[in-house]
């Protein structure tokens, strides 16, 4: 904790990036706050400021580092209220500037609740404060009061190379008992100052303009290179459809090929291997002989000369198929008929064999009834009703 003292100097200075761009005693930077003198340089801005407790020897005791929002018009925020001398006489100490200095900054703040409003200068900051209260452009300790009322007025000195840009006419506020020639020579400055603002105004405006092609022209860019980038995956995704859609019909066609060449490859086959059997069936067929075979259930049954290889494959199953049954219940019927015994089993796992009436006709004969004894005829039953 240090107390302001009465010897000491209050700055207000502002940052231009690493360079410190205007500097001003506090009295100065409170007609500032009040918007009483616009800085139209920093119009729209939000600014790095530091408030500064100078010692006569221009060594620096204490330093705030604060920021300041500006409107477009370069009236600061009306509602600014950073208490920057408290937190300069709560600042903490720190080796900084070329000797122990107390800061106020984000990362050093002693009010929590303020730390938002402050701001972490980078070393090369520091250094150029150092350097620039050293040079003590301010007249500090050689400073007239009156004088600063009057004609030089520290709280808009622009450093060189800096476009003054502001309306310095503190004083003709200040000072009303001046001379004709004096507030003539102040309208002129005015004037000037005017002149200049609306200079800077129309460059604004100009540059507003160039933003707004520029932006027109970036979104157009874009647009184009969005639409360019759809297209061409669109475009890579058909090529590549199209070339899988090429190979599935080669794959087809080459499927369909082989199917074709197994088939005569087969028939071949078939001639190759009954070379006499295929000759004398074609002489048969040749001379009009009728082919026929009897088969019980269904009697004599002409085969026809395109199904000779079919039914000799597989008697059972071809008249199984003409007489409309499974070739199993066929089987069960010849079976049945041929011996007439019970098929059930009893409880050994032994078939019960007992003989029983055969039923003559394929179509009467219920495999599992009619080729079972009435014992196992009722056993089956009482199952089927407990199911
Ligand atoms: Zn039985």
């Amino acid at each position: 904790m240090g107390e302001i003292r009465a010897d000491q100097h209050q700055l207000v200075v502002f940052f231009e990036g690493a360079e410190v761009s205007r500097q001003m005693l506090v009295e100065e930077f409170e007609s500032v706050l009040d918007g009483f003198v616009p800085l139209v340089d920093y119009s729209g801005r939000r600014c790095q400021c530091a408030f500064l407790l100078v010692n006569p020897d221009l060594s620096t005791d204490a330093a705030v580092f604060f920021h300041l929002n500006f409107d477009v018009s370069g009236r600061p925020d009306l509602h600014w209220n950073t208490p920057i001398k408290q937190l300069a006489s709560q600042a903490n100490t720190e080796h900084s500037l070329g000797s122990s200095v107390r800061i106020a900054s984000y990362s050093n703040c002693s009010i929590a609740w303020h730390q938002q409003k402050l701001w972490e200068p980078f070393p090369e900051q520091l250094e150029a404060l150092e350097r620039r209260i050293k040079e003590n452009r301010l007249g500090l300790g050689q400073l007239n009061r009156q004088h600063s009322l009057t004609s030089e007025i520290p709280a808009l000195h622009i450093d060189e190379g800096e476009a003054p840009l502001v309306l310095t006419s503190l004083a003709s506020h200040v000072q009303s008992d001046l001379d004709e020639p004096v507030l003539e020579k102040q309208r002129k400055a005015f004037e000037q100052q005017i002149n200049l603002q609306q200079l800077e105004l129309a460059k604004l405006r100009d540059q507003n303009s160039d933003l707004k092609l520029q932006l027109k022209h970036l979104e157009n860019r874009f647009q184009k290179s969005i639409y360019d980038t759809v297209s061409q995956t669109i475009e890579q995704r058909e090529v590549k459809w199209q070339a899988k859609l090429r190979q599935a019909k080669l794959y087809i066609q080459q499927q369909a090929r082989q199917i074709k060449d197994l088939e005569s490859e087969l028939d071949q086959d078939l001639s190759a291997n009954h070379p006499d059997q295929t000759s004398q069936l074609k002489q048969l067929q040749a001379r009009g002989v009728k082919l026929q075979v009897d088969h019980p259930g269904i009697g004599a049954v002409h085969i026809p000369y395109d199904e000779v290889v079919e039914y000799l494959a597989a008697p059972l199953v071809y008249v199984a198929n003409l007489c409309g049954v499974s070739a199993e219940v066929y089987g069960a019927w010849l079976k049945h008929r041929h011996k007439p015994r019970c098929q059930g089993f009893d409880e050994a796992g032994s078939i019960c064999n007992m003989p029983i009436d055969a039923v003559r006709e394929l179509a009467e004969f219920v495999p599992g009834r009619s080729d079972f004894c009435i014992r196992h005829q009722c056993l089956d039953e009482s199952k089927e009703s407990l199911a």
